[in-house]
C-alpha cells in the first residue's frame, strides 16, 4: 500500500490522483491531504478520503468545513501545507499551484520521500537549489507534467539516459486560431477554452500565452540535465505525441495517447509497473499529425520566460511569480490579454539581480508580485 501525501487535493491534478486512488484503492492510500481556499470540495474530499492529516492554508475558508472524521489533524493558515507533508507517507505528490509548492518540495527532500512533482512552478524559480539538495539526499522526483512524463517514458524511465535532443511538444492553446491583430480583444473566457486539456485556470492562461511552454523548457533542463540548445519546443496542435526523443543514431522515440493526464499522474505512482485505464485507447485511424515552429509574434511571452532562464540566478522565479499575479489580473479583467508579455518583460527589466538562495527566492517571490501591481496602478493612471 503507498501511502500519499496529497498536497493541492481540490485542484484539476489534485483531483485526478483522487480518481486513481479510488480506482486502486487496494494499492494507494491518502495519508495526508492539503489545499488552498475551497473548503466546501476540501471537506468533502477529507471525509471521503479520511487522511490522518488535513490541512487549509486560507484560514477564511475554516467556518466551512463542517465536519472533520475521527482520527483526522486538521491544521489550518499559511504554514499548514507542511504539516501534511509528514514523515508517514512513501510519497509526496505536489500539486499545489505555483510558488507555495516549493517549500513542500525542500521539506519533503529534508523527510527523504519521493516526490511526484506537477507543480512546475519549483523548478522555474528553484531548480538550481532544488536538484542538487534532491541528488544529495538520494530523493527522486518522479515528472507528472504530461510533456516531460513523455519524456521520461521515452528514456524508460531513466532521467540520466544519454540522449541527443528532446522534442517537447504544445498545443498552441486557446487562442491558436485568433488573427494576431485581434488578440488584444479576447476576455478570460476566450483563453480559458483550451482545445485539447481540461486544467486549472492558470495554467490554461499560460498555455494560451506560451509562458507554460517556457515553464516546460526550464522544467526539462532540470529534470533531464539537458542543455538549452538540446531542448526544441514543437507545435503539435493534435496534443497526441506529448513529447519525443532524439538520439544521437537520428532515432526518435515519442510518447503518444490521447490527451488526459490521469495517465501520467498513475504512472508516476506505479512506474515501472503501468496499470488499465479505463477509456484511454487511442484510436489512429484518420487522425493527422502536424508540427510546426513557435510564432514569434503570437507567442512573445515564451521569449520572454527563455530569456529569464538565460538570466539565471533570480530571473526565472521572477518571471514566474510575476506571471502568478500577471494572470491574477488578466482573469480579474483588469488588463488585456496582449499586456500579459509586456508586463513580464516589465518584472524581469525591474528585478535586482540576487544569488540563488531560498531566502532570495521568497524575497523575489513576494517583490515580483508587487513590481506588477505597481505597474498596474501606473498604467491605470
Ligand atoms: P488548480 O488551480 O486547479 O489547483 C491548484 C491546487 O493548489 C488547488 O488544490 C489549490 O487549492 C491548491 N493551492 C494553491 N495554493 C495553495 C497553498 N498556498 N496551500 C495549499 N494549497 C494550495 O491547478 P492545477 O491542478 O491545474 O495545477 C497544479 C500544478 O500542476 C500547477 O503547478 C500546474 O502548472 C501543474 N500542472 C497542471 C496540469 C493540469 O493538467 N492541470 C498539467 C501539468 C502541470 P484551492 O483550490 O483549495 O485554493
Ligand atoms: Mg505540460
Amino acid at each position: 500500500m503507498v501511502k500519499i501525501a496529497l498536497l493541492g487535493s481540490t485542484g484539476s491534478i489534485g483531483r485526478q490522483v483522487l480518481n486513481v486512488v479510488e480506482r486502486y484503492p487496494e494499492k494507494f492510500q491518502i495519508i495526508s491531504m492539503a489545499a488552498g481556499s475551497n473548503a466546501v470540495l476540501f471537506s468533502e474530499q477529507v471525509n471521503k478520503f479520511k487522511p490522518k492529516i488535513a490541512c487549509l492554508s486560507n484560514p477564511e475558508g475554516v467556518s466551512k468545513i463542517t465536519e472533520i472524521p475521527k482520527g483526522t489533524e486538521f491544521y489550518y493558515g499559511e504554514s499548514a501545507l507542511l504539516h501534511a507533508v509528514t514523515d508517514e507517507c512513501d510519497i509526496v505528490f505536489d500539486a499545489v499551484m505555483g510558488y507555495a509548492g516549493l517549500k513542500a518540495v525542500k521539506y519533503a527532500i529534508e523527510l527523504k520521500k519521493p516526490i511526484a512533482l506537477a507543480n512546475k512552478e519549483t523548478l522555474v524559480a528553484g531548480g538550481g537549489l532544488i536538484m542538487p539538495m534532491a541528488r544529495e539526499n538520494g530523493v527522486d522526483i518522479i515528472p507528472v507534467d504530461s510533456e516531460h512524463s513523455a519524456i521520461w517514458q521515452c528514456l524508460n524511465f531513466n532521467k540520466v539516459k544519454e540522449f541527443k535532443k528532446i522534442l517537447i511538444t504544445a498545443s498552441g492553446g486557446a487562442l491558436r486560431n485568433v488573427p494576431v491583430s485581434e488578440l488584444e480583444n479576447v476576455t478570460a473566457s476566450d483563453a480559458l477554452m483550451h482545445p485539447n486539456w481540461n486544467m486549472g485556470k492558470k495554467i490554461t492562461v499560460d498555455c494560451a500565452t506560451m509562458v507554460n511552454k517556457g515553464f516546460e523548457v526550464i522544467e526539462a533542463m532540470w529534470l533531464f540535465n539537458a542543455k538549452r540548445e538540446q531542448i526544441e519546443v514543437v507545435v503539435h496542435p493534435e496534443s497526441i505525441v506529448h513529447s519525443m526523443v532524439e538520439f544521437s543514431d537520428g532515432a526518435i522515440i515519442s510518447q503518444m495517447g490521447i490527451p488526459s493526464m490521469e495517465l501520467p499522474i498513475q504512472l508516476a505512482l506505479t512506474y515501472p509497473d503501468r496499470l488499465f485505464i479505463e477509456n484511454h485507447e487511442l484510436n489512429l485511424f484518420g487522425k493527422t499529425l502536424n508540427f510546426k515552429e513557435i510564432d514569434k509574434e503570437r507567442y512573445p511571452a515564451f521569449f520572454t520566460v527563455d530569456k529569464a532562464m538565460e538570466m539565471g540566478y533570480n530571473f526565472p522565479c521572477a518571471v514566474s511569480a510575476g506571471d502568478e499575479r500577471v494572470v491574477e489580473l488578466f482573469l480579474e479583467g483588469r488588463i488585456k490579454y496582449t499586456e500579459i508579455p509586456l508586463y513580464l518583460e516589465e518584472v524581469l527589466q525591474k528585478t535586482e539581480r540576487l544569488p540563488l538562495t531560498f531566502e532570495n527566492l521568497e524575497y523575489t517571490d513576494k517583490i515580483s508580485r508587487v513590481i506588477v501591481d505597481e505597474l498596474y496602478l501606473k498604467r491605470c493612471k
